[in-house]
């Protein structure tokens, strides 16, 4: 199906400027054009006269499956949250459940706004089975943990690749993913680096997210985890780093060499107690940073309006200017930031002539969003993601009129909550 999308505001990358405008463009196949020869091809007419046309938020850094615990292990101390209540409930998850609390996290991210995601996940069938049927762009990573990739990381390792060729697509991409320094020997962490090379993919990891991790690796190989990374070879503009908040001597500028994408995810850091990243030391020193939501057991929503918003308000906070962390900037940090950390820039995350069809329908007319005096702000500092009317990924729509194309969502609560019952 083509569509010609009228009336409405849209927004704009052309030559590295963000910039709304009101005009018409269209889609052809799963891709925006600017122009078209309506005589040629058939198009169907959206009116989108009271709405932002913007391009679809990508969330950097989640784990989708984490639904289930939802507010589950709140207000307590991190160690307590990860090792004890989050990792045993992991255990026991029955696999075929995960595909239901990936179908509520595709819910969630579709109502406001996101259409693409970076995943690190426990179960790669049902993640991938969720995000192809939700209509989802995903770039899909199984979690990888302990001493050597070829012996006891192999049957993680070895899912990963079986997932790689059997769901990669034009929505589906994968991503090596190990877990974080603690939970990785440096053997698997250099075997990571070697096959994501061998194999052109991009990696992922959680780093310097809290103290003790920083404590811990001074003692154990005598620099901070991000020196230790960099020693590796782990560290390159296909690397993409959640977390970054405790960064210690040159860490920032080491990074900043590397190329590497950082990925904020404030509202995560901020509950588990592990503080800010300095996010504006991070774009002040040309590093490229991106922004996550993480699990919904540490956030705990998967809504990116609401993480670009304390982006900017902890940011403005923390540096005591109110100048600090612009609207546009973290607009660009959920959009074009995060297409040039996945190595598709042109492509995604952005409304241009040429990239993919991804694109948010945002009602303009809501009180939340009105009057419209400054949309960029409006993003940012008013809008809460039920603004979302419609979200269109691919030239195909995954939600229209706030109605889910391809998910029955009464089936996913009842099946995720069958499960609540049975395993929390
Ligand atoms: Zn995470």
């Amino acid at each position: 199906m083509n569509y010609k999308i009228t009336g409405g505001q849209v927004m704009t990358y052309t030559n590295g400027v963000l910039a709304i405008e009101k005009r018409d463009i269209y889609v052809v196949g799963d891709t925006i054009r600017f122009t078209a020869d309506e005589t040629k091809d058939n198009f169907e007419v959206i009116d989108a006269g009271s709405c932002l046309v913007m391009p679809g938020l990508i969330n950097m850094h989640t784990h989708a499956y984490m639904t289930i615990m939802r507010n589950y292990a709140d207000d307590v101390d991190f160690d307590e949250w990860l090792f004890k209540r989050v990792m045993p409930v992991e255990d026991t998850l029955p696999k075929e459940g995960a595909y239901w609390t990936n179908l509520l996290a595709m819910m969630e991210m579709l109502r406001t706004g996101t259409t693409c995601f970076v995943d690190m996940h426990m179960f790669h069938e049902q993640s991938c089975r969720a995000a192809s049927e939700a209509g989802v762009r995903g770039y899909i990573g199984r979690g990888l943990v302990g001493e050597d990739l070829y012996s006891d990381g192999w049957s993680r390792f070895s899912q990963a690749i079986e997932e790689k060729e059997k769901y990669e697509g034009d929505l589906l991409k994968f991503i090596l993913s190990p877990h974080a320094i603690y939970s990785c020997g440096t053997k698997l962490l250099t075997q990571v680096v070697e096959e994501s090379e061998k194999r052109g993919m991009l990696r992922q990891t959680h780093l310097s997210e809290g103290m003790n991790e920083v404590d811990n690796c001074r003692k154990q190989h005598g620099k901070t985890p991000v020196a230790y990374l960099n020693d590796l070879g782990f560290l390159s503009d296909h690397t993409i780093l959640a977390h970054c908040v405790q960064m210690q001597d040159d860490d920032i500028d080491i990074i900043a060499r590397s190329g590497s994408t950082v990925v904020t995810n404030p509202a995560s850091n901020a509950k588990l107690g592990n503080g800010f990243a300095p996010v504006c030391d991070f774009a002040n020193a040309g590093i490229n940073v991106a922004i996550g939501t993480d699990g919904t057991c540490s956030n705990n929503t998967l809504n990116m309006f609401r993480e670009m918003g304390l982006v900017s308000l902890i940011h403005k906070g923390v540096q005591r200017s109110s100048t600090a962390a612009p609207a546009d900037e973290v607009v660009r940090m959920a959009t074009v930031n995060a297409a040039r950390a996945l190595r598709r820039s042109g492509e995604l995350g952005e409304i241009s002539d040429g990239a993919k069809a991804d694109l948010v329908f945002v009602d303009l007319t809501e009180p939340s969003m009105f009057p419209a005096n400054n949309i960029m702000s409006s993003l940012c500092y008013s809008a809460n993601g039920s603004e979302v009317k419609s979200v269109m990924i691919g030239g195909k729509f995954a939600m229209k009129n706030r109605e889910y194309v391809s998910i029955d969502a009464e089936r996913v609560r009842y099946e995720v909550q069958k499960m609540v019952d049975a395993y929390l």
